[in-house]
């Protein structure tokens, strides 16, 4: 049984990767409650009016998706939205910018010659796409968020949104050698990615087999390349959460207009 009753409408899933992705929004939460389950901690509450869940999926495609499935089994979620950071390997997709996903594709998915490089095997499928109204709320969010002063201050003054594939793998990218055999491999497959991390996959292939709508956001941390372990850190601490607190709440009073 999930842990909702019918009496309430079912929350909205606010799903990230690291504790630092997710600080400013736990402070946030109206009427806080902190739940056990699957070895993580949820976060019930209210922000700007609408019941929602919090939850980290921690790092890499099983972590997201035990995390994504409790999420829907146990809270009895409806929605899931995910807000994170990812290295840029698109052409002009630079630190500061803001990715919102149309689809999903493992870059380190290859059970070839059997199935297609890249397929799911027995799903017939190499991406998994997200919701389309959701994400064009959450490009409406994001793309208010960067005109916001505050971010101007951490010096990104001309990030841009943009919308597109994003790779994910169970693997930090961190050089340009790698980051550019990863994009022109993908590329030649006939798929334009524009971020690589390390989650979203794996949530939206649960989100198919449970046919929850859900929309993916990352702020680009650094480039995939032979200094992301350096930019990676820095903007994690430094900005992550602030783009996170203005997006997500952009995010929910839209919704809420709906
Ligand atoms: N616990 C470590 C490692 C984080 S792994 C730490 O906090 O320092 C990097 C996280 O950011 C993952 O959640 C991944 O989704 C995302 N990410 C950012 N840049 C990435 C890159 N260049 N390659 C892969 N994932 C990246």
């Amino acid at each position: 049984m999930p842990l909702t009753s019918d009496l309430f409408a079912p929350p909205i899933a606010i799903l990230s990767a690291l504790p630092q992705e997710q600080r400013g929004l736990i402070g946030l939460l109206h009427k806080p409650r902190k739940l056990h389950h699957a070895s993580r901690e949820f976060w019930l509450g209210e922000l700007h009016g609408q019941p929602v869940v919090l939850a980290l999926s921690r790092i890499g495609k099983v972590a997201a998706a035990t995390t994504t499935t409790a999420l829907i089994e146990r809270f009895g979620v409806r929605r899931i939205v995910f807000t994170g950071v990812a290295g840029g390997l698109g052409e002009g997709v630079k630190v500061g910018d803001v990715v919102v996903a149309t689809d999903f594709v493992q870059h380190d998915l290859d059970a070839s010659p059997l199935f297609p490089r890249y397929e799911v095997p027995l799903y017939g499928k190499t991406r998994f796409h997200c919701d389309a109204a959701l994400s064009a709320l959450l490009f409406e969010a994001s793309s208010k968020a960067l005109a916001h002063e505050s971010l101007a201050t951490h010096g990104f003054h001309d990030a841009c949104v943009h919308q597109g594939l994003i790779a994910s793998g169970d693997r930090f990218v961190s050089s340009a050698e790698e980051s550019r055999s990863l994009h022109d491999l993908l590329a030649g497959a006939g798929h334009a990615v524009l971020a690589v991390e390390m989650e979203g996959a794996a949530v939206a292939q649960v989100c198919m087999d449970y046919g929850i709508p859900f929309a993916v956001m990352r702020t680009i941390s650094d480039r995939a390349d032979d200094s992301a372990h350096v930019d990676f850190p820095g903007f994690v601490e430094a900005v992550a959460s602030r783009y996170a607190h203005l997006i997500i709440g952009n995010f929910l009073n839209l919704l809420s207009k709906k």
